[in-house]
């Protein structure tokens, strides 16, 4: 790090750790566009700088491959140094499986200062999990669990671990790198876990290239789900036991019906009356429906 970039504010460098989102330009956030705007350097994955390419035109580009992963980092973080401003981007959200965790990882160990060294900022984008549910309908809408199946950084035994538990705890579940050329057992054996606490007929969705060129959804159930294409760039959504379909939507419900129905019926009718506290009175609101 050069002393000079260090010693005034408007000199610094700055690494923008974005999430651009599902894949196309509708679902990438204000944020994360004018973050890949700004940067000076855009590094990512070949794969992620073909989804931006429009947006990184005259920008100079640093390629990396999938399994690159330290490199990628350091070298965003070495070029932010040199106090440019640099964007290094991930699909989805960078965060959630993403370079956000490594960038951070490696952060430390240099001893970066927040106050001094390079300014960092996390720009959110749209999980696989909420465009591939939105894609489906209301999936998710209760207590949910992301588990990746890539054993590759993390050890099988805690992945089985986790599947274990989120499926004995009823939680919606989305996989993450469910399948790929070489991985191929984990997905059945996910499968088989699920299957020991949910029921065959709990709806999945299977969603390749979701809000993307290409996209392609199923909507099966736990028995039939290896009867379809999973591969890379699919997630799948696995009911909770009150997940139901309709017409080609996977619906969750927010809550449990029974406790509700009363209160559903009269939103209905039009007869529905809220207790409400305001400022310590009750006040009575009549409402057209839930919030
Ligand atoms: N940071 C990303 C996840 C990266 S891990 C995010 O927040 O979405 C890679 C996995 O994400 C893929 O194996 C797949 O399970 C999922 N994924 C990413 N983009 C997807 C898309 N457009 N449609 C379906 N699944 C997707």
């Amino acid at each position: 790090m050069s002393d000079h970039s260090n010693q005034e504010n408007d000199r610094r460098g700055k690494l923008l750790l974005v999430g651009f989102g599902p894949g196309n330009h509708e679902h990438l956030t204000f944020r994360a566009r004018q973050a890949i705007e700004e940067a000076e350097v855009v590094i990512g994955y070949k794969t992620y700088i073909d989804l931006v390419r429009d947006l990184i035109e005259g920008k100079q580009v640093v390629y990396t491959g999938m399994t690159e992963e330290i490199d990628r980092g350091k070298a965003a973080i070495d070029l932010a140094q040199t106090g440019r401003t640099v964007a290094l981007i991930s699909s989805g959200d960078v965060g959630i499986y993403g370079m956000a965790g490594l960038v951070f990882e490696l952060l430390k160990e240099s001893n970066w200062d927040p106050e001094r060294g390079i300014t960092v900022e996390v720009v959110p984008g749209v999980t696989a999990l909420s465009s591939c549910a939105s894609i489906l309908g209301a999936p998710v809408t209760h207590d949910f669990a992301g588990i990746s199946l890539s054993d590759l950084l993390t050890p099988w035994e805690v992945i089985v671990r986790r599947l274990e538990a989120a499926a004995s705890a009823d939680f919606v579940i989305a996989l993450y790198n469910p399948k790929s050329g070489r991985r191929t057992r984990q997905i059945a054996e996910a499968r088989e876990i699920m299957l020991r606490h949910k029921a065959p007929a709990t709806p999945v969705g299977i969603i390749k290239s979701g809000l993307r060129h290409g996209q392609q959804v199923v909507l099966t159930d736990l028995e039939h789900m290896l009867d379809y294409e999973i591969g890379m760039l699919t997630t799948i959504l696995i009911g909770n036991a009150a997940t139901t379909t309709y017409r080609d939507r996977m619906i969750t419900p927010r809550g449990y019906r029974s406790k509700y129905e009363a209160r559903l019926d009269a939103v209905a009718e039009g007869t529905f009356v809220a207790k409400r506290k305001v400022a310590g009175m009750t006040a009575r609101i009549t409402e057209g429906g839930e919030g």
